[in-house]
């Protein structure tokens, strides 16, 4: 249990051991089932076997006991940084915090941030930079050995002097690895692969917090991305791509990637092809909006240059975007320094502004089209039979009214079957 200061459930939660075995029931209770409303429920699921959701069907009445109450599926933010950087706003040492930081100390920091999403209804991340510190905690998680989200983790390809290689100051003597030529890249996305990574992060543009980067600049061949691709699908792993700039999306679909990250340059015809191949973009707004405001935690001089220049076009073309059909899920890119975990739901109302949408259907881009995006929407992202019980109880509706999801009105959150965050609200027990 990681938070107590939810109301105290009106009974004991709903909750019993017998042979390992531990069933709840929710019965009565208004539900979303990551698309639609489907009024008063009743939701049985397990802990203790790992089957999910046992049965959900229609409640003979809603139960006052959960007057108020709704349940929806866990949240899921398909771009985050679990561990970007630990230090005081604005820290000189942002840069190089990573590099100079052991990783039995990095793995602490991105358990506490997995755990702050977590409290505000995330019950899956994925990590776009992820190394061993990630492959490990995600493992950790995925166990049980500690409790938290789902960690998915992406392992990043980049070029040298690309985006990602720009992070790190030039003279530093410790880098991230980098690979250049196709052959390097496909070993990279083999070592990836090996160290049990659940996907691979290209950039094909580059970026506005690396330092002496330039957003428009291409990073990588198209021969590079090819190779990269190729490689990583051979292998399973899903590919999504950074890119700001127009080249760099439409270099990005070229190579078949799977999602793309930011998409900020985005044209009519782009978010039509991204359409048609099933490609998703995470848009990341508050962190670009934070970074252009010039707010000096909020990074250099430079950086704010680059994200307003990015910003000022970015909504019109978004907007467009949406209007087309280009499916947009939520990711945050959150580090825990621009954008901080737990900072999901104002994307979240970030984007039904920006994308013209309603609740519901910036809710599906939390759940069910986030959970499609990062390849489990067999059983993430959706409330139904047999699907994972990762659920949260909040106060209100979000489906109709976004302002509801505030990590004040969660309750409680449920992942894999068990309750991590908050109490059930007096449900009842099956043996
Ligand atoms: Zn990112």
């Amino acid at each position: 249990m990681l938070n107590s200061d939810t109301e105290p459930a009106a009974e004991p939660p709903a909750r019993v051991c017998h042979d390992d075995l531990v069933r709840y029931e929710l019965d009565g209770v208004e539900l979303w089932d990551g698309t639609a409303a489907r009024g008063a429920s009743r939701i049985v699921w397990e802990d203790g076997r790992g089957e999910g959701i046992r049965s959900l069907e229609p409640a003979d009445a809603p139960d006052p006991r959960f007057d108020g109450l709704s349940v929806i599926p866990g949240l899921i933010d398909t771009h985050v940084h679990l561990i970007g950087y630990a230090g005081a706003p604005g820290g000189a040492e942002f840069f190089t915090w990573p590099l100079t930081t052991r990783p039995e100390e990095q793995v602490l920091h991105g358990l506490a941030n997995a755990r702050a999403a977590l409290a505000a209804g995330v019950t899956t991340l994925r990590d776009l930079s992820a190394d061993d510190v990630q492959f490990s905690l995600g493992r950790a998680l995925a166990g049980g050995i500690v409790d938290g989200p789902r960690l998915l983790a992406h392992g990043m390809v980049g070029m040298t002097g690309g985006h990602a290689d720009l992070f790190t100051p030039a003279a530093f003597p410790i880098r991230k690895p980098t690979a250049d030529g196709p052959d390097a890249c496909r070993r990279l996305v083999r070592e990836y692969a090996r160290a049990g990574a659940d996907g691979i992060k290209v950039a094909t543009s580059g970026g506005v917090l690396s330092q002496g980067d330039r957003a428009a600049w291409r990073n990588h061949t198209d021969a590079e991305l090819d190779a990269i691709v190729d490689e990583a699908h051979a292998l399973g792993l899903p590919v999504a791509a950074h890119a700001h700039s127009e080249d760099g999306i439409r270099r990005a679909l070229d190579a078949g990637v799977d999602s793309i990250e930011h998409a900020t340059l985005i044209t009519a015809e782009l978010a039509e092809r991204a359409a048609a191949a099933g490609v998703t973009v995470a848009p990341t707004l508050l962190i670009n909006d934070r970074i252009a405001s010039g707010d000096p935690r909020y990074g250099s001089a430079e950086s704010a240059e680059k994200a307003r220049a990015l910003v000022v076009r970015r909504d019109a073309l978004l907007t467009d975007a949406a209007a087309r059909g280009l499916d947009f899920v939520l990711g945050t890119d959150a580090n825990g320094h621009h954008v901080r975990f737990g900072d999901e739901p104002d994307e979240l109302r970030a984007m039904a502004r920006v994308l013209g949408w309603s609740a519901e259907r910036t809710l599906q881009a939390a759940t069910s089209r986030a959970a499609a995006a990062v390849k489990r929407g067999d059983t993430l992202g959706k409330l139904e039979a047999g699907a994972s019980a990762d659920l949260v109880v909040v106060r209100g509706r979000p489906w109709l009214d976004l302002d509801a999801l505030r990590p004040e009105n969660v309750v409680a959150v449920v992942v894999r079957g068990r309750v991590l965050v908050g109490a059930l609200p007096g449900g009842s027990v099956i043996r």
